[in-house]
């Protein structure tokens, strides 16, 4: 891989490319189906509903019902009643989603009927087939419900259980391992010692993994030594994916670089991006390794822009990470600089429209501009852009964060 420098478009679409889904898949219960990925396309077993249901409470009679017209009642027919049959020239009172009788094809509402003496009367025109759930509304028997390589959300998860489908084959989840670099860094809760920092990129992009579904399969703080770093790369090589936070640039102390080289491969894309530098790619013993910064901002950043593109391909999505974006005023002008630069912003409200205020320092070292964003902005190289220009907003929302 050259060393050109890449658009950001251009580095997913090569991780797309690179990266193919993990062979084999493995069911799992509809009801815990949440976030995996369909390894075969869904088929509706039956049409849903099965047969008509009534829409409301009411009257069930044969259509089409002229105002004015009355007939005998004779029966009830309640939700999950078993079928029944409707005496010819009779209603039937029926509840919503009950069985419609056989004989009957229409459901006046009860509001618009009056019982007297054992007799209903309408008071208003009823054409055949109203107030009345057509069997296969909803679904019909033999419908793709929902294509391979779906991510399942909820109302996917509820469509598929209405069909009484109880298990699905999802492909299995990405085994990750995570390992953080540094000799700087200790674990929260660990008594704080001069010249440490507390490992927050662990904590962060493990938060992250999980959210996006994947089995962390090993997790460490490696100190910048070359035999431990090593002896752990070599057991990360067992997953599917390894992801590192720091020693990837070119200083003396950058030994993760050092340790994917001799194990394998590594490549540092030269990304057109701030905060983002320096991404390396590579592979260690086959296995794919992306080697994210050690800044936290540039450590979260990549992780949005790159990681989960790779995670979703491997888990065999079709249209994995969208990044959704949305224009947005700026509350304040702001200059662009060599590179496109990702600033985290907030939504604010003025005059009742709503802009994009930016925190005031966007060092890539500090977690508390993150936390306080609740996005992303996109700021164009060389761009001179005065208060009211529009730029590219990502709510972390949208990325389900
Ligand atoms: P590096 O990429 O290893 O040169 O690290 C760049 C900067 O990020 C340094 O200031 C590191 O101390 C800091 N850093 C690296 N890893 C972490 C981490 N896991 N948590 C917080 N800061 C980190
Ligand atoms: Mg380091």
């Amino acid at each position: 891989m050259d060393a050109a420098v890449e658009t950001i478009e251009a580095v997913v679409a090569r991780l797309r490319d690179w990266l193919e889904p993990l062979p084999g898949g493995e069911p799992v219960r509809v009801a815990d189906s949440v976030g995996r990925v369909l390894a075969e396309s869904v088929t509706a077993p039956r049409d849903v509903p099965v047969a008509p249901l009534s829409l409301f409470d009411g009257y069930a009679a044969a259509g089409p019902l002229a105002a004015g017209e009355s007939c005998p009642v004779v029966g009830k027919q309640f939700a999950g009643d078993p079928p029944t049959r409707l005496e010819p020239g009779t209603a039937m009172r029926i509840f919503t989603g009950a069985l419609l009788p056989d004989g009957a094809d229409t459901v006046i509402a009860q509001e618009s009927v009056t019982v007297e003496d054992g007799r209903a009367r309408w008071d208003e025109d009823v054409s055949l087939g109203a107030g009345v759930r057509a069997a296969g509304a909803d679904t019909r028997e033999g419908q793709t419900l929902l294509e391979r390589g779906t991510q399942i959300n909820a109302a996917m998860l509820g469509l598929i259980a209405s069909t009484g489908v109880a298990s699905i084959p999802v492909s299995r989840r990405v085994r990750v391992a995570l390992l953080t670099t540094g000799d700087e860094l200790l674990a929260p809760g660990e008594p704080f010692a001069p010249g440490k920092i507390y490992d927050a990129n662990g904590p962060m992009i493990e938060a992250l993994l999980v959210g996006a579904g994947v089995e962390i399969v090993q997790r460490a703080v490696l100190p910048d030594d070359p035999t431990v770093i090593d002896a752990r790369l070599r057991e990360a090589a067992e997953a599917d994916l390894i992801v590192t936070s720091g020693g990837v640039s070119v200083g003396e102390a950058d030994l993760v670089r050092a340790g994917v080289e001799a194990l394998g491969r590594i490549d540092h894309w030269r990304i057109f991006l701030k905060p983002g530098k320096p991404l390396a790619i590579g592979e260690v013993l086959g296995t794919p390794f992306l080697g994210l910064p050690g800044n936290p901002v540039s450590t979260f950043v990549t992780y949005l822009r790159f990681v989960r593109t790779a995670i979703d391909r491997l888990a065999g999505q079709t249209d994995p990470s969208a990044w959704p974006v949305q224009p947005l005023p700026l509350a304040a002008a702001r200059r662009g600089g060599d590179r496109p630069e990702y600033i985290r912003v907030r939504r604010v409200e003025v005059d009742g429209r709503v802009q994009l205020e930016a925190y005031a320092d966007q060092n890539s070292g500090l977690l508390s501009s993150l936390a306080w964003a609740d996005g992303l902005a996109l700021i164009p190289p060389d761009a001179h852009l005065a208060a009211g220009d529009t730029v590219e907003f990502t709510a972390f929302k949208e990325l389900g964060l």
